[in-house]
């Protein structure tokens, strides 16, 4: 017998009290929590009537209590709480009490290594440093098989799932044989996955490997998987210009879009993001890149900050910080530490200022 509906939220939430992913199913929540921000302004219906306060708590952490109703994983109809009664028309629909519990859309995960994941116990990175991990994720390859590869993926798309994500992005190592190997176990996984999660896979490699005739197959490879984008990692050199008309050509010519790792160092002197915003341009391919980490924007000059995040908002290129990886991994030698302090405030406005709405794009679709 199947578990009721108030029974798999109420597991949902002891996972994670803010967010479940509850697609198909067809209820009402009375007492619910819902960030203002995600709010149209006023009560639906109600132009001149802003949403009630529920009590000074929720005033201050800037959340409305509503009553919701869902169905067929979206917001069906929507009000402040005790203000109107929601009629379920399916008698399959149950109501429940979500006892103030906060509703968030689901998350969509931009960038995420689904082939390196759960590799801890047998590959650890002791130092913390970011060569050691480049170093133990070489040496970890050698166990890379299809199965290990699909086991370890899968165990990372259970636990997002469980945590309410609803997308994910993921880059794929495409070095050799690789790239076959990875992309067949992930294939598999999407298939299985594909009414609770929509996967992409991006290619991770030097810029130099699209070079020649196996570049056409690496493009081609990832064109051939629903959800695939080109990207790699951009290295300073005078070839880089070259390497990103490459890359952006073999996108263009399969309508795919771009995503890169761009300068995840505390060296001032690595800015590839802004020659990455300028082939975007240059290409006509404003809107369909993303850039990942963007470490090295941190500790530069303004000047120099400054005339690339005006290209990046030209080139519409999305940002995705990657907080947690990069304060783990980066500066453990205080080198940069002091030239960030210097230049955080400054260079907070202007990263919110340009991020959003590329970012936005890529999360769009994402239902309760
Ligand atoms: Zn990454």
């Amino acid at each position: 017998m199947k578990a009721p509906l108030s029974a798999k939220i109420k597991h949902s939430l002891s996972v994670s009290r803010s967010c479940f992913p509850l697609l198909r199913l067809h209820f009402a929540s009375k007492t619910t929590h819902i960030p203002r921000s995600l709010l149209p302004n006023t009560v639906p219906g109600c132009p001149d009537r802003p949403w009630p306060e529920s009590n000074p708590f929720a005033a201050r952490e800037n959340l409305v209590l509503v009553d919701l109703e869902i169905a067929d994983g979206a917001i069906r109809s929507l009000c402040a709480a005790g203000t109107s009664s929601i009629e379920l028309s399916s008698p399959t629909a149950e109501e429940i009490d979500l006892k103030r519990g906060i509703v968030f859309p689901c998350f969509a995960d931009l960038h995420t290594h689904l082939d390196k994941g759960h590799s801890w116990n047998r590959s650890p990175n002791l130092s913390g440093s970011f060569e050691e991990a480049l170093a133990r994720v070489a040496a970890d390859g050698k166990h890379w098989n299809a199965e290990d590869v699909y086991r370890r993926m899968e165990f990372s798309l259970k636990c997002a799932y469980a945590h309410g994500t609803q997308a994910i992005r993921t880059h794929i190592d495409s070095y050799g044989e690789q790239a076959a190997i990875s992309l067949g176990a992930l294939k598999h996984l999407q298939q299985e996955w594909r009414d609770r999660l929509t996967i992409q896979a991006v290619t991770l490699v030097t810029l130099d490997c699209f070079e020649a005739a196996e570049g056409e197959k690496l493009a081609d490879r990832f064109a051939e998987f629903d959800g695939g984008i080109l990207g790699g990692l951009p290295l300073m050199s005078s070839e880089l210009e070259g390497q990103l008309d490459r890359v952006f050509t073999l996108a263009k010519a399969r309508n795919l879009d771009l995503d890169f790792h761009v300068d995840e160092s505390g060296d001032p002197s690595e800015m590839t993001l802004r020659f990455v915003a300028e082939a975007a341009i240059r290409h006509g391919y404003e809107g369909r890149v993303v850039c990942g980490h963007c470490c090295s924007l941190a500790v530069q000059s303004q000047e120099a900050a400054q005339k690339t995040i005006d290209l990046v908002r030209a080139a519409g290129i999305g940002i995705v910080s990657l907080p947690m990886c990069n304060l783990y991994l980066q500066d453990r030698d205080q080198a940069a530490s002091g030239l960030f302090t210097q230049k955080e405030k400054s260079m907070a406005s202007l990263q919110l200022s340009h991020p959003h709405s590329a970012l936005a794009r890529h999360h769009s679709g994402s239902r309760i």
